[in-house]
Order: C-alpha cells, then sequence, then structure tokens
C-alpha cells in the first residue's frame, strides 16, 4: 500500500521539503505508532506556495468553466478508483475505522469535486433591464488567492470541501490541514495534479496555527475559510477582516436532539448513535444534547445501552471488522476524560462507557449520561468525543426554548411521527442544518454551516459559489447621457 505523501508539503505542483522547518509527527492512533515525518512550512515555505497560487490564478480563472470543471471531474474519477488506498491514509491520519474511511472521506471528496466540477461549466452573472432601455448585467468573478484552514477529523473531506468550489470559481488554493492529520490533504493535491490542474491552483503546507496565522494576513490572500473551533475561528474572523477579507467560518456545536416519545424507538436510537458515536464522536454538527420525552426515556436509553453494547465492535482501525476507533490524539482523548470526570462530579448518572479502553491507543468507551441538566458543563460545552448526554423533557414549547438555549448554531435534529410537529419544531430551531427523523448526513448537493457562533457562510451545494466569488456589475448606458451643468 499506501504510497503516503513523499514530503510535507505540495507547492507549485510537487512535493517539496525544507527541514529548517520544526519537525512535527503523525501518529496512528490506535496504537501510537509514528507513521511519518514532517516539517511545519518555513516562511520560504509559506511564501513559495502563496507566490506560486497568486502566479497561477489568472490563467486558471481565464480558462471556461467546463475545461475546469473537466478536471475536477478527472480528480473525482482517480479519488473513487484509489479510494481504498486513501481510506488507509485517511484511517493512519485519524484513526477512524476503515469501515467508515471507505465510505465517508475520499468518496465524500470526490462527490465535491464531482459536483462543483459539474457545476464549474455553469456560473452565470445576471441581466437587468432598466428604465429607458439602458441595462446592466454582472460577471461572476474569481475572488483570488483562497486560503482553506482545516480541523482534524476529515482531512480528506474538509479539503475537498473547500478546494472543489474555490477552484471550480475560477480561485486558487493554498491549504492548511490540521497538524494532527496532514497526510490527506496531500494526496488530494497530488491527484489534482494528475488530473491535469495547472502547477500552483492548489497547494498544501504543514505547520500548526502560526503557520496559518500567516497565511490569512497575507496581502495576497483574498479569502479565508476555515473549519475549528469557536475559538480559533474568533481569532481567524478577526486576523482576515484586518485585511477585509472574505471568510467562511465551519467552527463547533452543541447540537440538541429532541425525541418525542411517538418517534420509532430503533429510528430515534440509530440516529442518535450517529449524532453521538460516529467517528468516536468527533463530528461538529453532532447532536450531543438528547432530549428525550420523559415518558419514553427509559425504553430509549435501555436500547440504547443495549445496542452500544452488542453492536460496538472496538479493535484495530485497519481492520474492516472494527467499527468504533480511538480519540484522534492523546490530547483530545485526555479533553474528552475530563468532561466525562465533570459529568459524574456535576450528579449526571452514567449509564454505560466513562473510561478509556483497556487496549493501546486512544480509545474511550462510549459513554451514555442521563439525568443531565442544562447547566451542566457536558450539556453547554462542546466535548468532541463519545459522549451522550440524555435530558429529559415534558412539553414542546419548554424543550424548544432549552433547545436553543445555546450560543452555538449548527445542526439540529427531531424524531417524531407528527409530521406538523416536525416542520413546526424545525422551524423554531436556531440552527444551520436541521434534520427530521434522520442525522449528521451531509450529501455535497445541500448547504453546510451554522449560525450564531458555530459559523459564518455555507460549505457545499450552489452556496458555495456565493461563497467563493464575487459579481462585478456593469451598468450600459444606450441613452445621451443627462448631467446637471
Ligand atoms: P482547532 O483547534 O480550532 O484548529 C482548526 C485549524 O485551525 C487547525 O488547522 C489549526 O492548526 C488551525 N489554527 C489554530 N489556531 C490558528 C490561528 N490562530 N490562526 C490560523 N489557524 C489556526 O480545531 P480542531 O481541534 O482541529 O478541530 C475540532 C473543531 O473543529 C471542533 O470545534 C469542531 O466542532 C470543529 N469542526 C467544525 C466543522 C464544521 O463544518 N462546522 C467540521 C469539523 C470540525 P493546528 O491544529 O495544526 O495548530
Amino acid at each position: 500500500m499506501r504510497a503516503q505523501p513523499t514530503a510535507s508539503h505540495f507547492v507549485n505542483g510537487r512535493y517539496v521539503e525544507d527541514t529548517a522547518g520544526d519537525p512535527f509527527e503523525c501518529v496512528y492512533a490506535a496504537n501510537g505508532e509514528v507513521v511519518a515525518k514532517l516539517h511545519e512550512a518555513t516562511d520560504a515555505i509559506v511564501n513559495e506556495a502563496l507566490e506560486a497560487a497568486k502566479a497561477a490564478q489568472p490563467a486558471w480563472a481565464a480558462m471556461s468553466g467546463t475545461e475546469r470543471g473537466r478536471i475536477l471531474r478527472r480528480a473525482a474519477d482517480i479519488m473513487r478508483e484509489r479510494n481504498h488506498d486513501l481510506s488507509v491514509i485517511e484511517t493512519l491520519d485519524t484513526g477512524k475505522p476503515l469501515q467508515e474511511t471507505l465510505v465517508a472521506d475520499a468518496t465524500s471528496g470526490a462527490d465535491a469535486l464531482e459536483y462543483f466540477g459539474g457545476l464549474a461549466g455553469t456560473l452565470t452573472g445576471e441581466h437587468f433591464q432598466l428604465a429607458g432601455g439602458d441595462w446592466a448585467y454582472t460577471i461572476r468573478e474569481a475572488l483570488g488567492v483562497c486560503v482553506g484552514i482545516g480541523a482534524w477529523n476529515y482531512p480528506t473531506q474538509i479539503a475537498c470541501w473547500k478546494g472543489s468550489p474555490a477552484l471550480a470559481c475560477g480561485n486558487s488554493m493554498v491549504f492548511k490541514p490540521s497538524e494532527t492529520t496532514p497526510l490527506s490533504a496531500l494526496k488530494v493535491a497530488e491527484i489534482l495534479k494528475e488530473a491535469g490542474l495547472p502547477d500552483g491552483v492548489y497547494n498544501v503546507i504543514q505547520g500548526r496555527g502560526g503557520v496559518g496565522g500567516k497565511l490569512i494576513t497575507d496581502r495576497r490572500v483574498a479569502k479565508v475559510s476555515l473549519t475549528g473551533s469557536v475559538p480559533t475561528g474568533r481569532k481567524v474572523y478577526a486576523a482576515a477582516a484586518e485585511g477585509l477579507r472574505h471568510v467562511t467560518m465551519e467552527l463547533g456545536g452543541k447540537s440538541p436532539l429532541i425525541i418525542f416519545g411517538d418517534a420509532d424507538l430503533d429510528n430515534a436510537v440509530s440516529g442518535a448513535i450517529m449524532a453521538n458515536f460516529y467517528s468516536s464522536g468527533q463530528v461538529c454538527s453532532n447532536g450531543t444534547r438528547v432530549f428525550v420525552e420523559r415518558s419514553f426515556r427509559e425504553a430509549f436509553v435501555d436500547r440504547m445501552v443495549e445496542r452500544l453494547t452488542k453492536g460496538v465492535v472496538m479493535g484495530d482501525p485497519l481492520d474492516e471488522a472494527v467499527n468504533y476507533g480511538p480519540m484522534v490524539s492523546q490530547t483530545q482523548m485526555d479533553i474528552v476524560l475530563g468532561y466525562i470526570e465533570k459529568g459524574v462530579a456535576e450528579g449526571a448518572k452514567l449509564e454505560c462507557g466513562g473510561r478509556r479502553s483497556n487496549r493501546d491507543g486512544y480509545f474511550i468507551e462510549p459513554t451514555v449520561f442521563s439525568g443531565v441538566t442544562d447547566d451542566m458543563t457536558i450539556a453547554r460545552e462542546e466535548i468532541f468525543g463519545p459522549v451522550l448526554s440524555v435530558l429529559d423533557f415534558d412539553d414542546e414549547a419548554e424543550v424548544m426554548a432549552r433547545a436553543n438555549d445555546t450560543e452555538f448554531g449548527l445542526a439540529a435534529g427531531v424524531f417524531t411521527q407528527d409530521l406538523t410537529r416536525a416542520h413546526r419544531v424545525v422551524a423554531g430551531f436556531h440552527a444551520g442544518t436541521c434534520y427530521i427523523n434522520q442525522y449528521n448526513l451531509a450529501p455535497v448537493e445541500i448547504p453546510f454551516g451554522g449560525s450564531k457562533m458555530s459559523g459564518v457562510g455555507r460549505e457545499n451545494s450552489k452556496a458555495a459559489i456565493q461563497h467563493f466569488s464575487e459579481p462585478k456589475t456593469v451598468y450600459v448606458g444606450m441613452n445621451d447621457v443627462e448631467a446637471p451643468f
């Protein structure tokens, strides 16, 4: 296997290394083994990447949308052909089970390349008929050099969700993955090159937040798209504002999932599993505050614990029989264990899990708390791990007020068989992405993103085009010019 990346950075169409950069390691979270040694980007590498992106962008934008789209769609085909190898790299990068990465990462990245590749040839401006025969039109223009900064939970997907719409619109990109998961984005860059992407249009450089900071404030950069936590979002948004740069912010959440007593029990439990334990709970849109109608709570918790006890297969994520992996890093494991301790200390009832697993690597047992109240730390702060909190409720108005009582607004969900209630509830959610009788699916065709502190802008769908391009307005005078003197 595994055709791992051959150097730390991919700049101007080739792998490059600068050993003067601070060294860091990519660690396989299932056993602590070092899978790659890399270097942070030095100032020279940052500059080379931005120069390459700046130089390549005008010619890329001047190509027809159809030509640009063809390259993106070719890259999508290559990603699908190599899905297995790319999934192994994603698993080594993140520790997520191969069973999951085979269906959720390179495939989702390929969907984005294909979708935006298809849209590239359809992008247009508008025509406006005005008084007296004058008229106007808009030209949809690329922004220029875009910076993408990624979180560690979906490195292939994030590289493609940002890169595909950016490139479809005629921008170039410098992408910085999380230092925890540096490998997958390099493979995306390599595949784009193989598909025919001109050198310099998509570059990947490594580093911690400091490297991201240098990219955001560079005068060559027109737009910054970040996927990360709210505290990082605040800093990046502020730094981008200094140069009035465009931003997209995909940030954290503490999303509510409301389960009414008339819901189908197994579907509701499946929804809550997808909302809390997929990727070992390391998903931004997770519905971690599970409000269950009081009369339904016992049945719900019993079935949840039974399904977790019988169904979770923990082990080496490269074994396709395994469906539950470790936390991405020791740091993340320690954060999550700290929250579990707080849950116990603040009086929540531990129904199952709650401990580090007795094996190598950063595994935490899937954890369910009941008796959680709105003021507990585990009900207020993003944990980003496999910790489900069950909160009781008695009526709809009460639960809606409690569900919305958070600074976050990424996602929200409801399970009920009463369709009128379902639509009323989602209309009342203060969240960017809502689910009825389903949870955590994010196909590329639909907008994805958050309100309130969870984000600015949207990824995926035609909405992403608005965030990676801008209209230039052209007024066309057809009459003599009137002037006051
Ligand atoms: P993070 O710590 O906020 O880091 C995100 C990225 O920003 C990393 O590449 C990080 O680099 C970089 N960074 C940190 N400080 C920076 C600065 N001052 N300037 C520029 N870049 C900076 O988030 P994470 O721990 O990687 O990921 C988990 C978070 O991401 C959670 O809050 C989760 O909800 C959120 N998330 C949101 C979405 C969404 O679509 N809404 C999707 C996935 C994850 P280093 O880490 O290498 O230092």
